[in-house]
This record gives C-alpha cells, sequence and structure tokens, in this order.
C-alpha cells in the first residue's frame, strides 16, 4: 500500500488494488469494469460522429444532385 502509482482501482470482490490496464482482477478473476468509461460519453465522440454524418449527408446530397443535374442535361 505505499506505492506511489497515482491512479488505481480497486476489485469490489476482493478488495485488492489492481492497474487500470486490466479488466480481470488478477487474485479473484472477477470481470472488472471501469468505472470511468461508461459513465458518461466523451463529448467529442458525438460531436465527431455529429460531424461525420452531417458531412455524409452533405456528400449525399451533392451527390445526388449531381446525378440529378447530368441526368437532366
Ligand atoms: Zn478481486
Amino acid at each position: 500500500m505505499g506505492t506511489p502509482t497515482p491512479i488505481r482501482h480497486r476489485c469490489d470482490t476482493c478488495g485488492h488494488d489492481f492497474p487500470p490496464t486490466v479488466f480481470v482482477c488478477p487474485t479473484c478473476r472477477t470481470i472488472l469494469i471501469v468505472p470511468t468509461a461508461r459513465n458518461k460519453t466523451p463529448g467529442w465522440v458525438i460531436g465527431l460522429l455529429v460531424l461525420l454524418i452531417v458531412a455524409l449527408a452533405i456528400y449525399a446530397a451533392m451527390l445526388a444532385y449531381q446525378v440529378l443535374v447530368l441526368h437532366k442535361y
């Protein structure tokens, strides 16, 4: 308990500390879920998704417009 590691998680089953990169407790083999990962979705992920969807929509609209115009003329 004297390790200077800044961030450590604790197993809820056996109370052992484990590094944050581990998903299974090395002591009791309980499958662990990092609590910070499922609590909230990062804002930049949502922004990136919205940007991607908008970009795809604009691209599809431009493609459809070009196809329609080329088809007409
Ligand atoms: Zn454990």
